[in-house]
């Protein structure tokens, strides 16, 4: 499966922990995420990761298109919910074409995590 990876600022902690738990089932995947993201999960576990530009300048859209094109099967997206992004259309649009393609999109740890176990146990979603 085609993973993407994507996390605001506050969150990246939460990102890092939740791939270093779950590198095992991750490294079996094909793995995008938007810049910084990227760098910090790839730096802390080693997974290969393909990085899109940072969100702000650009990677949210890209990572949209990829899911436009049917080209992502599962997004991680976990968001800042209580400070406003510069990128917020960019933000609402992912989140939009996710439901136009009906593509699993987990906003929250506990959601990811229901997902990874689900790919972990099954291989699929
Ligand atoms: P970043 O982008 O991984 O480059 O920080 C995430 C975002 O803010 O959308």
């Amino acid at each position: 499966m085609k993973i993407a990876l994507i996390a605001h600022d506050k969150k990246k902690d939460d990102m890092i922990a939740l791939a270093i738990k779950y590198k095992d089932v991750l490294s079996k995947h094909e793995l995008y995420a938007t810049g910084t993201t990227g760098t910090l999960v790839m730096g802390e576990t080693l997974l290969k990761i393909t990085r899109m530009k940072s969100g702000p300048l650009g990677g949210d859209q890209q990572i949209g298109s990829m899911v436009a094109e049917g080209k992502l099967d599962l997004i991680i997206f976990l968001r800042d919910p209580l400070t406003s992004q510069p990128h917020e259309p960019d933000v609402s649009a992912l989140l939009r074409l996710c439901d136009v393609q009906s593509i699993p999109l987990a906003t929250n740890v506990k959601s990811a995590e229901i997902m990874l176990r689900q790919l972990e146990q099954t291989g699929a979603l």
